[in-house]
């Protein structure tokens, strides 16, 4: 079969946001990208990921179209598309409806520097995009204007995206962003969270450009 490593990773990756309280049932979606041949592969709408096989994910092109598969697409597949189109940095996407990140986002609240691994998203903060209805082009638009310069972003009223180069540090960003998430809620449940300056947080960002990245090979 055609892309069975990335098919297989996604499926793995999928029962480690179920495995680690990530997301239920078959909520989130993630995609890996195949540049060369400018297609993506999907994770599929309404299968749990346990029971989700390598055939069961979907390729498609960047045009919406699906060129491998019987299965339905996830919904926000233009979510992830957007990204592959128009940045050449990132090349894997998660998006999950983790209880804080969900919880920050239905504040529509962007998430600051108050912790120092805020700097796997790429910058000193989260932001939190315009609200719009899941599975539009308008969310996707939104999100991708929220997540210039970073890795991560907020979707209002609904949870979190991150990319990156592949899936598994894709992964662990989205992970680390929502134990921000977490931890600024804590802070914030009993005191006024210290939010770090730009000077440090572009200290952080220089470290995290090397060190914390997960290593794939
Ligand atoms: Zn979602």
């Amino acid at each position: 079969m055609k892309y069975l490593k990335e098919r297989e990773l996604l499926i793995e990756y999928g029962k480690n946001m179920l495995d680690k309280g990530l997301t239920k049932g078959s909520g989130g979606n993630l995609s890996i990208f195949i540049r060369e041949e400018k297609l993506m592969l999907i994770t599929p709408s309404g299968i749990d990921y346990y029971k989700t096989k390598p055939e069961d994910i979907v390729v498609m092109d960047l045009e919406g179209n699906v060129v491998d598969g019987e299965r339905k697409p996830s919904s926000e597949h233009a979510l992830h598309s957007i990204f592959y189109k128009k940045r050449d940095d990132i090349d894997a996407i998660v998006h999950f409806h983790s209880v804080y990140a969900s919880t920050l986002a239905s504040l529509r609240w962007d998430l600051p520097a108050s912790y120092y691994l805020i700097a796997v998203s790429g910058g000193s903060s989260v932001r939190c995009a315009k609200y719009a209805t899941f599975g539009t082009d308008e969310l996707a638009e939104n999100v991708f204007e929220a997540m210039e310069d970073r890795y991560v972003a907020f979707l209002a009223n609904h949870g979190l995206i991150a990319g990156a180069k592949d899936l598994p540090n894709a992964f662990n960003k989205a992970e680390e962003i929502e134990l921000c998430s977490e931890i600024y809620y804590r802070a914030k449940s009993i005191g006024e969270p210290v939010v770090l300056d730009k000077e440090e947080t572009d200290n952080l960002k220089r470290l995290f450009s090397s060190y914390g990245q997960v290593k794939t090979d």
